[in-house]
């Protein structure tokens, strides 16, 4: 291996999820062989997104605006809130069930051992929607995960302290897995089956 901006390349790469030193050098290398303009195009495009891709002010989404599509779409109940860990549970839902609420992301679980704690996934943020008797019913499409299940008890009490209903989707997403792998029958009957707490 070279030294100077080709290390530095493989070393970048790295920052991808799974991606060791060796899967690291393969990619440098096949963007340098094979496909440069692809590569030219990644980094182009990857600066204007941390440049400009940033959280819904309400509900933590990706959004390149202050509020998201689904927080500004006035079709939505506002009413009903459903709360995922992740992005693509959002699409995953989108796809597969009737609801047409709007959303809350955590980006997360809570996990004091890793310093994950209720501000990390935007707690605070959501006791303050809660806080303005907007919303009725909350729907915790969370995994059910250990670490899923005690943020799930954290946001029911925070919930219900509001007397705001908590629905809870139905087990039919195996235990420990994660929503967005679910196929679309599951989630959707999961879905359809919210039982309330
Ligand atoms: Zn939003």
């Amino acid at each position: 291996m070279n030294e100077g901006v080709l290390d530095e390349l493989v070393d970048a790469l790295r920052c991808l999820p799974g991606v060791g030193p060796k899967s690291a050098q393969r990619m440098a290398l096949h963007l340098l062989q094979r496909d440069r303009k692809g590569a030219a195009r990644l980094g182009e495009v990857m600066v204007r997104a941390m440049h400009s891709v940033q959280h819904c002010q309400q509900c933590r989404i990706f959004t390149e605006n202050t509020v998201c599509s689904y927080c500004s779409d006035t079709s939505r109940e506002p009413s009903q809130l459903c709360v995922v860990e992740n992005p693509a549970d959002v699409l995953a839902i989108e796809k597969s069930t009737e609801y047409r609420g709007r959303f809350f992301l955590l980006l997360g679980q809570l996990s004091p051992l890793d310093g994950v704690g209720p501000k990390d996934l935007g707690l605070d943020l959501l006791e303050e929607r809660l806080n303005s008797g907007e919303v009725t019913e909350l729907t915790l499409a969370t995994n059910q995960s250990v670490e899923g299940q005690a943020t799930a008890r954290y946001i029911t009490t925070l919930a219900t302290d509001r007397d705001v209903s908590v629905m809870q989707i139905a087990r039919g997403i195996p235990i420990g897995s994660e929503l967005e792998f679910a196929d679309s029958t599951t989630l959707s009957v999961a879905f359809e089956q919210r039982t309330r707490l």
